[in-house]
């Protein structure tokens, strides 16, 4: 088979946790969670391409009108911040699904489309390499004429990659339990309707966990679970059902990094915004609004205001 001009491409949503609750610190260092994950209608973007070369490049670019992308114009972000090197995770994605596979006839170049703020709570690292995951397993196979791995080799492998990779390729609703790759999905009566705001500097996860144990003595902190009624709510499609049960357990954590989010959490609700929270570890912020016309409304606003912000459906 020619190696000219192989490619393949495959996109990951970013999420909202509507719900985040994390327990004490393991001895292993990691936190047991009950989250319940939401894909967003903002999605990242990796296109797989065999090289005449030799090894695995990458490239970023912003997808244009993405929080990204305004970002990018407000000077507040610059594509240089994510790694091009093996610390990439779509590196270590294709890494990992090459290991089972026929070796590439030549090299690969990985191109990431980006919409995910970097570093934003969103989970946009995962996607790419869910992303991944799911565009070198189709160009190996297909360079290598073999079958290629299955859905649930795929699974194990996002696992392997990050907490949040599983949720990135499966999409939709879920309930998220272990370290949050333990996935059971939920059922969606209808898409909510958010408002999506990028903040101006990222927050490294690590440090809002090590934030979040400084705050809570390892003795109060009850075993993570899912409040009762919250699953209906989604079920039923009634974001004004749901609103009051949203909780996120780092957003205390985040809020206590980055002061500046509190105006940014307050602001959505001079345009009815049912419910305001912070995004898994932030700094991004959702707002869940009534309808898609509140959000456009909402999101314009903030805009003209100077804000990245975006008016998504979710899932
Ligand atoms: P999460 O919500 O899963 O905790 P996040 O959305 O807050 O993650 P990411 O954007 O996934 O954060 O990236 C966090 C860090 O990981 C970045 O600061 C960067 O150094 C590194 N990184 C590795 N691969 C990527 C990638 N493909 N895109 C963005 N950052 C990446």
């Amino acid at each position: 088979m020619s190696t000219m001009m192989l490619t393949e491409q495959a996109q990951a949503p970013g999420k909202v946790n509507l719900f985040f609750a994390a327990g004490p610190p393991r001895p292993d260092g990691y936190h047991d969670v009950a989250s319940l994950y939401c894909a967003v209608g903002t999605t990242e973007t990796v296109t797989a391409t065999l090289t005449a070369g030799t090894g695995i490049t990458v490239g970023v670019a912003a997808v244009p009108g993405s929080l990204v992308a305004q970002q990018i114009a407000l000077g507040s972000f610059h594509l240089d911040a994510v790694p091009t090197d093996d610390s990439n995770l779509v590196v270590r994605a294709a890494r990992a699904v090459l290991g089972h596979l026929p070796a590439l006839p030549g090299g690969l170049h990985l191109q990431i489309d980006k919409a995910v703020p970097v570093a934003g709570g969103m989970g946009g690292g995962s996607a790419d390499a869910a992303a991944a995951l799911v565009a070198v397993n189709r160009l190996a196979a297909r360079a290598g004429g073999v079958p290629g791995l299955d859905d649930d080799a795929l699974l194990r492998l996002a696992a392997g990659l990050g907490a949040d990779v599983p949720f990135a390729l499966m999409g939709g609703a879920a309930v998220g339990t272990g370290t949050g790759a333990r996935l059971r999905p939920a059922r969606v009566g209808a898409p909510l309707h958010l408002v999506l705001v990028a903040a101006e500097a990222g927050l490294s996860t690590p440090a809002v966990y090590a934030e979040l144990d400084r705050l809570r003595a390892p003795e109060d902190v009850p075993a993570p679970e899912l409040p009762e009624g919250l699953e209906d709510a989604l079920a039923a499609g009634a974001p004004e059902e749901l609103a009051p049960l949203l909780a996120n357990d780092l957003q205390p954590a985040a809020l206590s990094l980055a002061s500046q989010l509190a105006p940014v959490l307050a602001a959505g609700a001079a345009d009815g915004a049912l419910a305001s929270f912070v995004s898994g570890s932030g700094p991004t912020v959702a707002h869940l609004m009534a309808d898609a016309a509140a959000a456009e409304d909402l999101a314009a606003r903030l805009r003209d205001e100077g804000a990245p912000a975006l008016a998504v459906r979710a899932p």
